[in-house]
């Protein structure tokens, strides 16, 4: 196995970014996770860094992980495997095969991609695990968006990284923004909210991709209170957790003119890629969920969660 240099150390912080674009009367800043120095960065790089250090530990012949031919997360773990010079092996649905930029940079990296049908996901997972292991194979196996303790482990850290930057900054955040989907970063910046038990931090807000609020909402509790564990009766508290469908736009991958003119105005003014279906749309999101509260002068800070390859699918 070879290391990967950037993952023996800390990562870097990154930047919080200050928008000058008048949006309402509102001061928005913009946490910079989409400039994470690995495969065009994302929430996904800051989860790999943490499965990186688990699977340092022990002999590993393969990494396995399920996503979508957009998927951000496979396109990390692809890279992560090859540059450690593990054979990565992808599940993914074949209801959808258009070739994206991620599924053409996860083929790149010489990943394996397995089509089936999106409800026979989990079963091919486990007939795959169980033959490489015949084969006297060891796999590390790696749920679909880095779901699970260690991806949630990313975002705790992140969120202590910004709670040291509002501080050198001479700031205080009223609301963090971010586009919510598997939960892991939500329940990661909810869980380091938590923990650093302050009376007056800013409250946090997932916007919704795909999920419906009951099932959403449901599974960043759970991420929660694994990650908590024995801590999680005293400290959990239901409105620590705000997860929003409102602005869905119909469900995973769609998105509106809105979204779309809300991503040109954001390059223009700012130089900020952002996409439909993450970043744009949770941005997006955001704005009409203040608009429909009413906030008003307060700080925002949106959390850009990355998705870089998926602004040139667009073009
Ligand atoms: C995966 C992803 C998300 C959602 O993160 P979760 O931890 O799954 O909620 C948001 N934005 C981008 C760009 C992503 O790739």
């Amino acid at each position: 196995m070879r290391e990967i240099a950037l993952f023996e150390k800390e990562l870097p912080i990154t930047p919080i970014q200050e928008l000058s674009g008048a949006y309402d009367s509102n001061q928005y800043y913009v946490k910079r996770d989409d400039l994470l120095p690995f495969c065009f960065g994302g929430n996904k790089v800051r989860k790999a860094y943490e499965f990186y250090q688990d699977i340092k530990k022990q002999p590993i012949d393969v990494i396995m992980t399920y996503g979508s031919n957009s998927s951000n997360h496979c396109r990390i773990i692809a890279n992560m495997a090859v540059a450690m010079g593990i054979f990565c092996h992808i599940i993914s649905p074949e209801e959808n095969r258009t070739v994206l930029y991620n599924t053409k940079l996860v083929t790149d990296f010489g990943a394996e991609i397995e089509t089936c049908p999106v409800e026979r996901v989990a079963e091919t997972i486990r007939r795959r695990i169980e033959a490489y292991e015949k084969q006297g194979k060891r796999v590390y196996f790696i749920q679909g968006g880095g779901h699970g303790n260690l991806g949630t482990e990313g975002y705790v850290k992140a969120y202590r990284e910004i709670l040291a930057q509002q501080e050198h900054m001479g700031i205080q955040f009223d609301y963090i923004f971010h586009a919510s989907g598997t939960g892991a970063t939500q329940a990661g910046l909810v869980c380091g909210r938590l923990l650093a038990e302050k009376s007056n931090a800013a409250k946090i807000v997932g916007i919704s991709i795909a999920r419906d609020a009951d099932r959403g909402r449901e599974v960043v509790k759970q991420s929660i209170q694994e990650y908590l564990a024995d801590r999680y009766e005293a400290l959990y508290k239901e409105d620590v957790l705000v997860f929003t469908e409102q602005y869905r736009c119909g469900g995973y991958g769609k998105f509106n003119q809105e979204i779309e003119a809300q991503i040109c105005k954001v390059m223009y003014q700012e130089g900020i890629p952002m996409d439909t279906t993450y970043v744009g749309k949770a941005f997006w999101g955001m704005q009409e969920y203040i608009n429909t509260q009413n906030i008003r002068n307060k700080n925002i800070l949106f959390i850009h969660t990355g998705g870089t390859p998926l602004y040139f699918d667009r073009l």
